[in-house]
């Protein structure tokens, strides 16, 4: 099996803001598994907020990651390829996706199947509202039609407005995302003001360090505490679970579909609720996450419905609802022709 890679910019439609900053758009990477004429494909899509990027992994590529036999690869995974990876979540993830992509196909069934899970109890995903500008907000929820819960982001001096703007096209249920940028003080009042429009939960509302306020917050609040930037593997499950009612599990955070899945058991040990979520990020990362996404209450998989210039084909939207692809491994292709991609 051979391993080849190629980087990639995805276009933001919008410029996508958040309490951290805003990004027109982000570079991305490939990797592709080659062997028997089939293609694993994988994504890699690194975050600045847990200091990843393009370049480290092109450098921990061009330096060689030695594969394993496919006999083994999936056997080895820890100790075969993730060691190899130095660290770098993204690439242990997209790595993971490529070599079960190949695995799934060279052995004839669908990533879900692998991970026993059933096509048609894929949930309904939201569609992200971004911070920008206030005015562009009623073009944004029209955009949103087809979807059934609107995900929107806060944690700016405007938040009160950017509901009551989003309040004034719609009234379908909406899903906060604080992204750290609150204090205990404002998550309270805040979860109290939220709890009167229709809000079905709130995503990390105050900084991840904060875990013994959030867990005051989560006492406080008569809306459900979700962690996203506090819950990136299943190691940090039994240590959070006091401060949360739910977790927000992502590829890119975690590390690889395996760890996803051992984060779904570990949350579920732990009553806690789960959200599959993703980063801006084309099919390829946010169709291996749909894959996963019978097996959990909520998805915010809308990562790829944010870019204008996504090469594969992937999962699809259907009055909300994920449609996975049919096809073995994660049934995703290439759209056209673009040099470099597979
Ligand atoms: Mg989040």
């Amino acid at each position: 099996m051979e391993l080849s890679w190629e980087t990639y910019r995805i276009e933001c439609t919008y410029p996508f803001g958040l309490s951290r900053g805003t990004a027109d758009y982000y570079d991305i990477l490939y990797v592709y598994f080659l062997g028997d004429g089939i293609i694993g494909r994988g994504e890699a899509a690194p975050s600045k907020r847990y200091d990843e990027s393009t370049p480290q992994i092109v450098e921990v590529l061009e330096n060689g990651i030695e594969i394993p036999s496919p006999d083994d690869i999936l056997e080895s995974w820890e100790t075969g390829i993730t060691a190899q990876a130095e660290g770098i979540k993204a690439l242990e993830s997209a790595l993971s996706m490529a070599a079960l992509d190949w695995w799934c196909q060279k052995d004839g069934i669908s990533l879900h199947r692998y991970f026993h899970a059933e096509k048609e109890n894929t949930p309904l995903t939201s569609f992200t509202v971004a911070i920008g500008e206030i005015d562009n907000i009623p073009q944004k929820i029209r955009e949103a039609k087809p979807y059934s819960i609107i995900k929107v982001k806060l944690g700016t001096d405007e938040d009160k407005n950017i509901i009551n703007a989003v309040r004034g096209c719609t009234d379908k249920p909406i899903r906060v995302d604080a992204n750290e940028g609150w204090t205990l003080e404002q998550g309270i009042e805040m979860c109290q003001w939220l709890s009167e429009r229709n809000v079905q939960f709130v995503e990390q509302p105050l900084p991840a360090e904060a875990l013994d306020e959030t867990s005051v917050l989560r006492d406080e609040s008569p809306l459900p505490i979700f962690a996203d930037e506090n819950s990136l593997t299943s190691e940090d499950i039994p240590r959070i679970a006091y401060a949360f009612d739910g977790i927000n599990i992502k590829l890119m955070k975690c590390g690889s579909l395996f760890e996803a899945k051992r984060m779904i058991d570990f949350a579920r040990e732990h009553d806690l609720k789960i959200m599959l979520g993703c980063m801006v990020e084309s099919s390829i990362g946010v169709t291996a996450a749909a894959h996963l996404s019978p097996l959990v209450d909520f998805a915010d998989l809308d990562g790829n419905l944010l870019i204008s210039n996504d090469p594969y084909n992937g999962v699809g939207v259907e009055n909300g609802k994920l449609i996975l692809p049919d096809g073995n491994g994660l049934g995703v292709s290439l759209k056209g022709k673009i040099e470099g991609l597979k």
